[in-house]
């Protein structure tokens, strides 16, 4: 039976962790548990609000940890399969990411159906906001790619289940700056036994708000950037301010680089990529960043290092979490752990000759697990 909970006047939810397949009596496709990103997703909910326009998809993979958090991404998606591929990858992400991190958080995402320049948002977050609230505290959202710390401020006028609020842990993107630029020091000292980065050449794709920050730490460790963006005025920036030398975005894979780091969206190593890579060592915040498990296997195989993408980026949420007792020298603490973290999954995966990823999945899985017990 297809269930729609009518929670506000002209406001539906369409809930598919009760759904199967009749609608008006008749036969209904639903692409959800059969998708092929679908990974016994708890439940998924379609959400649409006719006075704003808001289209939004909320994923919650897993809250055997705890209740689900993971930021809302708003983004020009082609089509509905797409914003459903993508929250449901992000989920799952995020029930890895919150374990490992050591959180007693599950996992979950949302995507709003929008242009991320949409200007008037008032309605729109207000409405993402109660549709938040209409899950009773399952799943907290936060800022993500397309998103602003105000956005998720106006959704916390319709709910207190928001993250990373003003006045609390805030804008999340310093923290998964320093977990990054600490993820990257791992790999380095894995790999080459160094504890600088000084003199090391890495390429960053895409200087947003954690890429900003990203090259503002690897500058002052004495790297030499790279960087590539879409958007010119954030070029500009890093140029001016670290002497970053910018490339077009397509030449940002065939650099002569150390460490290439992908901050911009996901899925940026995949066939065509791979083959193109000077790096031996790839470590971004990305999320996402292999376009399919077995480029991980394929990394390995070329003796690149990969840093999995849920671990390195885990800083931001870590930051959040602390959100109810703000407390930023015990928030950076926990973020300092990704770097022992890393070492660890690079370890064992040199000992078993696996990919980096494999190892932090059944690290990850076993806590998740053990939690469920
Ligand atoms: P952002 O939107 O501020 O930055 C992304 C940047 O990538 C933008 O400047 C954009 O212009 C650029 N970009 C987009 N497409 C590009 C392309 N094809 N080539 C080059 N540049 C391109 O987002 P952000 O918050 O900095 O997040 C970056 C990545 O890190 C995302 O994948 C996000 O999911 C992930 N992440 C972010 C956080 C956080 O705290 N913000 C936490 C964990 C993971």
């Amino acid at each position: 039976m297809l269930s729609f909970c009518n929670n506000y006047p002209n406001k539906w939810v369409v809930d598919l962790a009760l759904t199967h397949k009749s609608l008006h009596g008749g036969e209904y496709h639903v692409a959800v548990f059969n998708h092929v990103s679908f990974d016994q997703h708890e439940q998924v909910v379609f959400c649409h609000d006719k006075e704003s326009g808001l289209k939004a998809i909320i994923a919650i993979h897993n809250t055997n940890l705890g209740p689900a958090v993971g930021g809302c991404r708003m983004w020009n998606y082609q089509s509905d399969d797409e914003a459903l591929n993508d929250v449901l990858r992000l989920s799952k992400g995020m029930t890895y990411k919150n374990a490992l991190a050591g959180l007693k958080m599950g996992g979950g995402k949302s995507v709003i159906i929008a242009d991320p320049k949409t200007k008037d948002r008032e309605a729109l977050f207000r409405a993402f906001g109660r549709f938040i609230d209409s899950l009773g505290g399952r799943y907290y959202s936060a800022e993500d790619v397309g998103t602003t710390t105000a956005d998720i401020m106006i959704a916390h006028q319709e709910t207190p289940y928001m993250a990373g609020l003003e006045g609390k842990s805030g804008d999340p993107s310093p923290f998964t700056a320093l977990g990054t630029f600490l993820g990257i020091k791992a790999a380095v000292k894995h790999q080459r036994g160094l504890d600088s980065l000084a003199g090391l050449k890495i390429s960053v794709q895409g200087v947003g708000h954690v890429g900003y920050y990203l090259c503002k730490q690897l500058h002052q460790a004495g790297a030499e950037l790279i960087v590539t963006d879409i958007h010119q005025a954030s070029l500009d920036r890093v140029a001016a301010e670290f002497g970053a030398t910018v490339v077009a975005p397509q030449d940002i894979y065939t650099q002569d680089v150390d460490v290439y780091a992908p901050c911009a969206l996901g899925a940026t190593i995949n066939d065509t990529t791979l083959p193109l890579l000077k790096a031996s060592i790839v470590a971004g915040c990305a999320n996402n960043q292999l376009a399919e498990p077995q480029h991980g296997q394929q990394l390995t195989d070329m003796g690149i290092l990969y840093a999995p993408d849920y671990v390195i980026n885990a800083g931001g949420i870590i930051n959040v979490s602390f959100d109810d007792h703000y407390d930023e020298a015990q928030s950076t603490a926990k973020v300092n752990q990704i770097y022992d973290t890393l070492l660890k999954i690079f370890q064992q995966a040199e000992e078993q000759s696996r990919p980096t990823g494999e190892i932090a999945d059944e690290m990850a899985q076993a806590i998740i697990e053990s939690a469920a017990q």
